[in-house]
């Protein structure tokens, strides 16, 4: 329990100062006033809602790219020359960039970092369930609860760039419409599979937050890190689990390796049940940039349309807008 409260202190310390000293930092970043504001983002999440929000004002430098696991993630020198450079810093926080908390409590000393995730209420948080001490991160799978964090990057940034506040309110309203109805597409595809198929099996524990808004029973091979990997206790837990429940389809991600899903479907396998990889879904990265996938909205509708349609519900063939392949 220590542990938590002292985490959240020190990223709360991180998050409020810049708020409570009248705005501006001092620092290399103080001067840079003229221009678009330039901003760094830890995870293409985040980029995507602050470049939503900022528009022409701002340009956004995303950290990690479609390939990166943010919990095994570590900057290296040019990442952090790139954001001792930043006017401003965003980051997840709950953990979820676990190698990075000393660089950013340092970052913090020069200028605003931000952890969209700060204030709030841990009411509306899952706990991570095999570490007491952290909550999940992975809250960017529940939309209506990341529209929370659109409304911390407005926050922050009408903080930094006074001027700018209109501007990032009215794109940021734009944005949280389609969220909105985003958020109404999820529930709607995912209602549609049959209730007793309503299991999403993947590589590591990134979709509590889906199953929790969406309705869906959630089980992941490895848990809510990457950093520790699963054992056969787990495995053959799960392929027991599967089993009697006769699941047919777990889902494989883009940034996990498929190793334990693999014995887990030759676990079954082996006690006469077959179980098939239903898909790739996107967990802790979007895809390409420049592709729908590698949009945040583009992501959540590949991941909830590909989990419909493989566990027997209706979505549109080509998703949430029409663009996704059938
Ligand atoms: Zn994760």
């Amino acid at each position: 329990m220590m542990k938590k409260v002292l985490a959240a202190g020190i990223m709360c310390l991180v998050f409020m100062s810049p708020m409570f000293a009248g705005g501006r930092s001092e620092g290399p970043a103080a001067d840079r006033t003229d221009g678009p504001v330039d901003i760094v983002a830890t995870t293409g999440m985040i980029g995507d809602i602050v470049s939503n929000v900022v528009g022409e004002r701002g340009s956004v430098f995303v950290l990690m790219d479609d390939e990166i696991d943010p919990h095994l993630f570590r900057p290296t020198r040019s990442d952090i020359a790139r954001m001792q450079r930043a006017d401003i810093i965003f980051y997840n926080g709950l953990n979820l960039e676990g190698q990075m908390a000393d660089t950013l409590v340092q970052l913090a000393r020069g200028r605003p970092v931000y952890a969209v995730t700060e204030l709030f209420d841990e009411t509306t948080l899952l706990e991570d369930e095999e570490d007491e001490d952290y909550f999940d991160p992975h809250l960017w799978m529940d939309v209506s609860l990341w529209m929370r964090a659109v409304e911390n990057v407005v926050a922050a940034m009408s903080e930094h760039d006074p001027p700018g506040a209109d501007d990032y309110r009215s794109n940021a309203d734009l944005y949280l419409r389609e969220l909105a109805e985003l958020d109404e597409y999820a529930r709607e595809v995912i209602a549609s599979i049959p209730s007793e198929r309503r299991y999403l099996v993947t590589a590591h524990d990134a979709f509590q937050y889906l199953g929790r808004a969406y309705g869906l029973e959630v089980i992941g091979v490895q848990g809510i890190s990457t950093e520790s990997e699963a054992g056969l206790e787990d495995i053959n837990s799960l392929v027991n689990f599967i089993v009697q429940n006769r699941i047919t389809a777990v889902f494989a991600e883009t940034t996990v390796a498929d190793r334990a899903l693999m014995a887990v479907i030759e676990g079954a396998a082996a006690q006469g049940h077959e179980v098939v990889i239903g898909g790739e879904l996107f967990s802790d990265a979007m895809g390409p940039a420049g592709s729908w996938e590698g949009t945040y909205i583009g992501m959540i509708d590949h991941n909830v349309t590909t989990i419909a349609r493989t566990l027997g519900g209706s979505p549109p063939p080509r998703g949430f807008r029409g663009r996704l392949s059938p």
